[in-house]
């Protein structure tokens, strides 16, 4: 899937964030494509790939009404000539959010799924067939993590890098492709989400490599926010000029700028934080919420 222009990653050090013993860089995947943004993109390639390979005509995948997933997932369909089906925890809702309207947009179909069936996956009978590809929810699985171990980063420069974590998925495949000096921090945007761990030591090449997540700065919850959130994310856009999400890398940001006041790390760190997109989520806040 060549739909990203490489050259527009950069990998710029942050004056607000570092200080005289931590130099901190952010790597700008948000940048990378309007719709399929940040880590997506990334997590999707390998199963449209595999997709392609198989001759298959139509991708089906899971996940919630604001979903990033959804969006990118109905986007790289449209942009490889597949059909999308996308199936959608909870009621139809009388009107679509901008999420749901933009993957319409891209030809995706829906089907509603009540929250408990939605979790025992009861679907409804020739939604799928046997046919179609299947993504899980979120891009979780190997092929996920592989394509996010293809995130390229200066491996000789950093010895930390931060992410925000969903699924875990993108934590996995940075943890497999780093190097043995590094170390990869993942910031849990679930609340007391405790089985990541396990999740993600599914997807390791190593299962004995260390997985470090804090799971401090949730908010309340996954896309639960609170006015010290978006306060935060205000006063970093106006100072960085980088906009971040409610849902993942505001709250990445926030924990990371906590860790750094209360030195967390060692004099003469280099970090990396990635920024993995998302800010399509925004735009299901009220209109005045954000500067940006
Ligand atoms: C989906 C998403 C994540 C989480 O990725 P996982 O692989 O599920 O942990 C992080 N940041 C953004 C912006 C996302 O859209």
């Amino acid at each position: 899937m060549k739909i990203i222009d490489e050259d527009l990653i950069t990998t710029d050090p942050i004056a607000f964030l570092s200080n005289e013993d931590v130099e901190v860089s952010v790597l700008r995947l948000d940048k990378i494509h309007p719709v399929v943004s940040g880590n997506k993109w990334f997590k999707l390639r390998y199963y449209i790939q595999e997709a392609l390979e198989q001759q298959k005509r139509t991708i089906v995948t899971y996940g919630g009404a604001y979903s990033n997933h959804i969006v990118a997932t109905a986007a790289a369909c449209r942009i490889h000539r597949l059909k999308s089906k996308g199936i959608i925890r909870g009621e139809a809702p009388k009107q679509y959010g901008h999420t749901l309207q933009e993957a319409a947009s891209y030809g995706m179909e829906f089907c509603f799924l009540p929250r408990s069936d939605f979790k025992m996956k009861k679907l409804p009978e020739n939604f799928i067939t046997a046919e179609d590809y299947l993504i899980n929810e979120g891009g979780y699985g190997d092929k996920g993590a592989a394509g996010a171990g293809t995130i390229a980063y200066d491996k000789d420069k950093f010895d930390i890098v931060c992410c925000a974590a969903g699924t875990g998925t993108m934590m996995a495949g940075l943890i497999n492709s780093k190097r043995t000096h590094t170390k990869i921090l993942g910031f849990s945007v679930l609340k007391n989400n405790f089985s990541i761990e396990n999740e993600i030591r599914s997807l390791l090449l190593n299962p004995l490599e260390d997985i470090n997540i804090y799971h401090d700065f949730h908010f309340g919850g996954y896309a639960k926010r609170s006015p010290e959130l978006i306060d935060f994310m205000n006063m970093f856009y106006s100072v960085t000029r980088i906009p971040t999400d409610f849902v993942y890398t505001g709250k990445l940001f926030f924990g990371l700028y906590q860790l750094l006041k209360s030195r967390q790390f060692k004099a003469g760190s280099r970090i990396l934080v990635i920024h993995s997109g998302g800010l399509q989520g925004n735009l299901s806040l009220p209109k005045g919420t954000l500067i940006y």
